[in-house]
């Protein structure tokens, strides 16, 4: 049953965002508009498989599809230059045509993979996401940003390419777990601080029950958020300016995770966190933002049982380090690193350069 939609609509492609329940067993029915040949490639990964592979294939086996499978090991190193060659390899062997759709059955990474498979693939095949973490669901599922990481760091390698349609099929999260839930819910919330205070109030009333599992609850709070992104991606598609308000948290965040070292005890949403609780303390210390309103950020994420300091992660971190790290972000203009920062809640402005001092200060306050 589809609960909501979401049309994205972008220069090079307009497709819609179809969210529900029992979306996965409805597939094949939900896909057949979309499709252009009678043959699939599934992708998925070992985590994702055994929950959801089979109602996804009872359901283009019902509806006499072809379908290939592959299934991937689960994790961020399967965004590789070797994943993505014998992904290709694997996908020719079956003497794909350039009508037959892959599906992208998974969260980011193999969204990010998959995405960019179909962009190269015989210079570019129809593709169909099936997004199963709120991460995915909320984030790398519009846009368009495929790809895969290099030695030098994450995603330099890729292509914007969009899909031919999203479906989220809300019960796929009852199998996530609860921290890679909380991860997700961190983008969420991100959008209501960039600009709208008013879903920003919707989640600090609906976000505790929506992660205790109301599905109608997490329905509303994904469409909102695909949405959000539509907007400011439509306005910007290639990131030359409001694209980068997405960014709300994410120097301060990826910071921090660079300083935990990829290995794990961080996720990426724990890291957004308490980036985007350090980009409120900055705003009040820069004289941009009332303090109430950074403290009512903090608030509502510890509420929901996210980290809001930098002191929370399981690792003894040194501001110097932090500092270094995010002068080495990609989001560097002239040399200067281009904050987003906020005037308040819903009230996100990108600031190049603001002063260093302040920058250290408010993380070493959260230490
Ligand atoms: P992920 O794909 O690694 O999924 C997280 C974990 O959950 C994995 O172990 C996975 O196997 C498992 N899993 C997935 N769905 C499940 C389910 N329904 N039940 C049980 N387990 C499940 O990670 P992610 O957080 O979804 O995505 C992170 C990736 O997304 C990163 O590589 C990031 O760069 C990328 N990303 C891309 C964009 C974009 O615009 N393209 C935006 C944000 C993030
Ligand atoms: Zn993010």
């Amino acid at each position: 049953e589809i609960l909501e939609r979401v049309f994205v609509d972008l220069a090079d492609r307009s497709y819609t965002i179809s969210i529900g329940s029992d979306l996965i067993p409805s597939f094949a029915e939900l896909a057949s508009d979309h499709l252009q040949s009678d043959r699939l490639f599934i992708i998925t990964d070992e985590n994702v498989a055994p929950h959801y592979l089979s109602p996804l294939l009872e359901s283009c086996a019902a509806a006499h599809l072809h379908v290939e499978t592959v299934i991937l090991p689960a994790g961020e190193q399967t965004k590789s230059f070797s994943q993505y060659e014998s992904l290709i390899n694997r996908l020719l062997s079956y003497k794909p045509s350039r009508k037959d759709c892959l599906v992208a059955l998974g969260g980011g990474v193999i969204g990010d993979l998959v995405g960019y498979v179909a962009s190269s693939l015989l210079r570019g095949l129809p593709f169909i996401q099936v997004p199963t973490t709120l991460l995915s669901q909320v984030d790398s599922s519009v846009g368009g940003k495929t790809g895969i990481n290099t030695k030098y760091g994450k995603n330099l390698v890729g292509a914007f390419y969009q899909p031919e349609a999203v479906f989220i099929d809300i019960n796929s999260l009852s199998t996530l777990p609860a921290r890679e839930t909380l991860a997700g819910y961190a983008e969420v919330v991100k959008y209501g601080l960039i600009n709208d205070e008013t879903f920003f109030s919707w989640l600090e009333e609906n976000g505790p029950s929506l992660l205790k599992g109301d599905k109608d609850l997490m329905a509303q709070a994904i469409s909102k958020s695909c949405q959000s992104k539509a907007q400011v991606v439509s306005e910007d598609e290639r990131e030359g300016g409001k694209r980068a308000l997405l960014n709300l948290g994410h120097t301060f965040g990826h910071a921090i995770e660079a300083a935990c070292g990829y290995d794990g005890t961080l996720l990426h949403g724990e890291g957004v966190s308490i980036g985007m609780c350090l980009a409120f303390e900055a705003s009040v210390h820069l004289g941009l933002c009332p303090q109430e309103e950074a403290d009512r950020v903090a608030r509502h994420l510890k509420a929901c049982g996210m980290m809001t300091r930098a002191a929370d992660v399981p690792h003894t971190l040194e501001a110097d380090t932090l500092v270094n790290n995010m002068a080495q972000d990609k989001k560097i203009e002239a040399g200067e690193i281009v904050f987003v920062l906020a005037e308040g809640i819903g009230k996100s402005l990108l600031v190049k350069g603001p002063d260093s001092q302040i920058i250290k200060t408010t993380i070493m306050r959260s230490l």
